[in-house]
């Protein structure tokens, strides 16, 4: 390809990329609307536009109302057009599921994980993916997968996941062979930060916000204007191993006094000596006076942790997802108020922290991470 033409394709790419991300954003939206938002000529989105119809993946769904004139068009994304595959290998089960292009979930399929790791574990990713490939929903575009543990994600690779006993696992390359799909890995809690910040509440798109999973373990997703940060190592945001307590209780990463042994849904379990967190939540609603304490004790050390984010990121809105955000309100202002004494108090004051309302973040980050990374895989073909 000569270079002038190879330019001309970007710039093509490139326009409907701009278009496609406008019309997923709204509900719908008119053509002359489009181009008003993304500043290019009502020529090059009519253009684009007929492309999509072409694809399927854009359809007309009548008229809006008129400011003068004819009342415009208005299109759509076709939301059963295309599917994802999202999952999500963070908990004592693995979940997948068939999405569609507006997050909702059309599949689920949950396969209980006891002490499998290593090469069992991968069978039971093949496993879920095998029952999700042979569902009648189609056509299946990628493959976006959340898991525990320091992802390289560019590369695909699970550097080291300890739960799963993974280690420098190439994931994306093996998945990538058997079902001959684009496979997007990346960490847990960014999927969850993805999800939260193109599915939750309301985000605009240059946001930076940061997004705490408390599960089993605790990570952090942390996005700047509108996309993740990973770091240098694909390690940003792994605030649960950061030691919180000298001399603390041994941790499954080795260290001692992780933030994790004190603030996570496993940590707890295992500091009122109960067998699940459905116990602790009963015991913790009828008034027992010692699981409170653990549980607020847990959010204060997470508290402290976040003002520590605060101080290095200066970012105004912290979403907390997982297990442990069903403590409510009382948890809530335990984090909250360890964070307030935490860090410089101008800062504090302006943080808005809030528990999540999304389901599934995971998996729906994970989703549609692959989507934000390249529009490309929901053509037939280049073009
Ligand atoms: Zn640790």
């Amino acid at each position: 390809m000569t270079t002038k033409k190879a330019t001309h394709q970007l710039t093509k790419q490139h326009n409907r990329d701009l278009v496609l991300r406008t019309i997923f954003s709204h509900e719908s939206i008119s053509r002359a609307e489009v181009a008003r938002v993304t500043h290019l000529t009502r020529t090059t989105v009519s253009d684009v536009v007929t492309g999509l119809l072409a694809e399927g993946l854009v359809e007309e769904i009548g008229r809006g109302e008129s400011i003068g004139g004819k009342s415009p068009i208005l299109l759509s994304i076709v939301a059963d057009s295309r599917y994802l595959i999202g999952l999500n290998l963070a908990q004592d089960k693995f979940t997948g599921a068939i999405v569609n292009l507006r997050g909702e979930i059309k599949e689920l399929v949950e396969i209980p994980v006891h002490d499998d790791n290593g090469e069992n574990a991968l069978h039971l990713v093949y496993q879920i993916l095998d029952q999700l490939t042979r569902k009648k929903l189609k056509p299946i575009v990628g493959i976006g997968v959340g898991t525990p543990g320091l992802v390289n994600t560019r590369e695909g690779v699970v550097i080291n996941a300890v739960n799963l006993e993974w280690q420098d696992l190439p994931l994306s390359r093996l998945l990538k062979r058997k079902y001959k799909l684009p496979v997007l890995v990346v960490n847990d809690s960014q999927a969850a930060a993805i999800g939260e910040f193109v599915y939750g509440s309301d985000h605009a798109p240059d946001e930076n916000l940061i997004v705490v999973n408390v599960i089993h373990g605790i990570g952090a997703g942390i996005l700047i204007n509108g996309r993740l940060f990973q770091g240098d190592g694909g390690g940003a945001g792994e605030i649960g191993h950061v030691v919180v307590q000298e001399n603390g209780e041994l941790c499954r990463c080795g260290q001692r006094g992780c933030l994790e042994t004190v603030s996570s849904a496993r940590a707890v379990v295992k500091k009122v000596k109960m067998s699940s967190l459905d116990e602790v939540f009963s015991s913790f609603n009828e008034g027992n006076s010692k699981t409170k304490a653990v549980v607020e004790k847990a959010g204060f050390y997470l508290g402290t942790s976040l003002s520590n984010l605060i101080g290095t990121l200066n970012i105004r809105k912290i979403v907390l997802t997982g297990d442990m955000t069903r403590f409510g309100v009382e948890w809530l202002n335990a984090v909250s108020a360890a964070m307030q004494t935490g860090a410089f108090s101008r800062m504090t004051e302006d943080t808005k922290l809030e528990i999540g309302k999304l389901n599934r973040a995971c998996i729906l980050g994970a989703s549609a991470f692959l989507l934000l990374d390249n529009y490309s895989l929901l053509f037939n073909e280049d073009n």
